[in-house]
């Protein structure tokens, strides 16, 4: 039996580029650049001084409300500025400037004295843990669900193309992986989790079920974009239906990825609090790619020239292909939710840079959408400025997972248009 949705698409995997190289931690250089917004939510608020001499895993930002995230400091060293600087999504945040002394002289969260729900979620609020799959939801919100869950889905899919980082630690750490998804399990009151990888990383399947406890099931997924999404996931897994607007919760699930999982077990087992985090660095275009431990704050340009980045590189994407941000310039810093950062040469992304031309309703966007929206109804409503339409035709519920723009024969800019559907229908308050 396969475990998978309905619809989607194919893309290229391209995780042959750096899927066999180990993990490894990343040189940090001379001075980090610490964003105190890396999370869904309000920023942290600033808890340093310029002057102020700080330790590896010190709290520089504290949480500025129940969606919000504590922010640490990723090396010690004396805090040199605050200055106001682009993030990798494109909006600007006051960033800690830190010169890092190499001393890494750290400083660790007390030791938990008991493992109860409530000990373990207020550790990951303190520990400062987001969704380390991309999302930076921050985890301690929804490890409390308004409504009753009893099963932890774990995301170890990993399904866009490129990006292996979950992989290794798949088959690197997946001890304390699945540790980690105990905690979970343990915060949410649940007796059963599931963690989902897909089938073309079956050595990872392997690694996580020569050590899988009884109550955690690891289950084989069908290679398909997007494989990771949560309702999908959950839908593949479970054969729950999250119905539009609902949470995953609301069908009893609660879906973590498997890294988060990771900084959960290093918060609660070790103490350590959110700095640092495995990355890919892949793509035709460096000389240089492979997966990382890097920690917060390193730029982009660092990373670049690290990276051996080539004359032929077109564009820099952080994240993923599909759900990534392109990047105008190599200004933005690491973060606890930067998966990845790709230097893709003309070949590479020419698929995407073919002109735009008119709709020709075949409704292949349609068609691959697996959300069953129809894309080019959308656009059009958000071209005719007609929110009310927009909505009525669940625009909300775009996942912004891309399939529609990568199935395009016209190439038609159809994210953009979702994303500019949802602005549409808040301003109006439709
Ligand atoms: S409309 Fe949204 S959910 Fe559907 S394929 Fe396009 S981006 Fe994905
Ligand atoms: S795939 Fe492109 S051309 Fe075809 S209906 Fe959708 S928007 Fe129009």
């Amino acid at each position: 039996m396969k475990f998978t949705f309905k619809r989607g698409v194919h893309p290229a995997g391209q995780k042959t580029i750096a899927k066999d190289i180990p993990l490894r931690e990343f040189p940090t250089p001379a001075e980090v650049s610490i964003p105190l917004s890396q999370h869904i939510g309000a920023p942290a608020a600033l808890c340093v001084a310029v002057g102020d001499r700080v330790l590896q895993g010190q709290k520089i930002g504290e949480a500025s409300g129940f969606v919000s995230a504590n922010v640490f400091s990723s090396v010690s060293g004396v805090v040199k500025a605050i200055v106001k600087k682009r993030t990798a999504i494109g909006s600007y945040c006051d960033h800690v400037v830190i010169e890092n002394d190499g001393a890494y002289e750290e400083t660790l969260l007390s030791r938990l004295a008991e493992l109860t729900p409530d000990a373990v979620k207020s550790r990951v609020r303190e520990a400062g843990i987001v969704g380390m799959g991309g999302a930076t939801f921050p985890t301690h919100v929804k490890l409390s669900p308004k409504t009753p869950v009893d099963v932890l889905i774990i995301n170890a899919a990993e399904c866009e193309p490129y990006i292996t980082c979950d992989y290794r630690l798949c088959l690197e750490k997946p001890k304390e992986a699945l540790e980690g998804v105990r905690y979970l399990m343990i915060a949410l009151g649940v007796k059963r989790a599931i963690v989902g990888v897909e089938d073309n990383k079956p050595d990872a399947v392997s690694s996580l079920k020569s050590v899988a406890p009884e109550g955690i099931e690891i289950v084989s997924l069908k290679t398909k974009y997007p494989q990771g999404a949560e309702k999908q996931l959950i839908f593949a897994l479970t054969g729950r239906v999250v119905p539009e607007g609902a949470l995953p919760s609301d069908v009893g699930c609660v879906v973590d990825n498997v890294h988060t999982a990771l900084s959960v077990y290093e918060a609660v087992a070790l103490g350590k609090p959110s700095f640092m985090r495995a990355m890919t660095i892949s793509g035709k275009a460096c000389s240089n790619p492979g997966n990382f431990y890097v920690r917060n704050g390193v730029s982009y340009e660092e990373i670049a020239s690290f990276a051996g980045m080539l004359p032929e590189t077109v564009k820099v994407i952080s994240g993923g292909p599909m759900m990534g941000f392109a990047q105008a310039d190599l200004t933005p810093s690491t973060g606890k939710g930067t998966s990845s950062l790709l230097f893709l040469n003309e070949g590479e992304v020419s698929g995407g840079d073919k002109p735009i031309s008119a709709c020709i309703n075949c409704a292949s966007c349609a068609s691959h959408c697996p959300m069953r929206l129809m894309p080019m109804f959308i656009e059009r409503a958000v071209e005719e400025e007609d929110a009310a339409k927009a909505k009525s035709l669940s625009a909300l519920s775009c996942l912004e997972c891309g399939c529609c723009a990568f199935v395009c024969p016209a190439s038609r800019p159809l994210v953009q248009s979702m994303r500019r559907a949802k602005k549409l229908i808040r301003a109006r308050g439709v």
